[in-house]
């Protein structure tokens, strides 16, 4: 099973169509890709599809893609996201949509990781050379969700994407998104200590605190969820 074949290829187009994939589905589909090619699933599944994806990740490295474990900000579940190291949308979107695109991935960022659909409008209609409409901000906007740049925020706007937080990580660094006090890694959308700098994934508050009222770990400030 190890051997990297068409299992192997089969998942990877899927992942690489949707650009990441919760566990319980990278978990269904593995199940699936060896069903397929009529090979007996592994005693061990977990260890299983460790291999199985350490496989994939060996053959695309060279080519500067990869497969990583992350965490979706908005709803707190893991996930697999395919990811290319080398370039981000920077370099593969046209420049009209590269525009648009970085102008809304500001403002999520300015916004504390949320955008809603009216600021998107906004965006689109600032440009003077491209100027969007309404409508087509929103079909802009499905494009970018479905291209795994971006999420829906139960259809009122948008945040950012496990991809987008992995490919643009040095760029999010850059504008000071702060790391998160609980998971150290990189967080956009979250709460922020109303005294300090410390800002917390609403996952890594809720684990922390454990559902009651918490203290800010960094300067024990009253800690408020948005
Ligand atoms: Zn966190
Ligand atoms: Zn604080």
């Amino acid at each position: 099973m190890n051997q990297y074949g068409v299992a192997h290829v089969r998942f990877l187009q899927k992942i690489m169509s949707k650009s990441f994939m919760y566990g319980s589905e990278v978990k269904e589909y593995f199940e699936k890709c060896l069903n397929a090619s009529n090979i007996e699933p592994p005693d061990d599944l977990k260890e299983g599809l460790f291999e199985f994806i350490k496989a994939i990740k060996l053959n695309i490295m060279k080519l500067n893609y990869d497969i990583e474990r992350s965490v979706c900000e908005k709803t707190g579940r893991s996930c697999y996201v395919f990811c290319c190291k080398k370039e981000s949308f920077k370099d593969t979107i046209k420049p009209e949509l590269r525009q648009f695109l970085t102008a809304i991935i500001n403002q999520i960022v300015d916004n504390n990781g949320r955008l809603g659909n009216i600021a998107i409008s906004n965006i689109g209609n600032s440009f003077n050379e491209y100027k969007l409409s309404a409508g087509e901000c929103d079909g802009l906007c499905r494009e970018f969700i479905k291209s795994g740049w971006l999420i829906d925020d139960d259809n009122c706007g948008v945040v950012l994407s496990p991809r987008a937080l992995i490919e643009l990580k040095d760029d999010l660094k850059d504008r000071n998104v702060p790391d998160c006090n609980g998971c150290k890694t990189i967080c956009v959308l979250g709460d922020s200590c109303q005294h300090c700098e410390t800002k917390m994934h609403f996952r890594c508050a809720k684990k922390l605190f454990g559902g009651d009222n918490g203290k800010c770990p960094n300067c024990s400030a009253d800690w408020i969820f948005s």
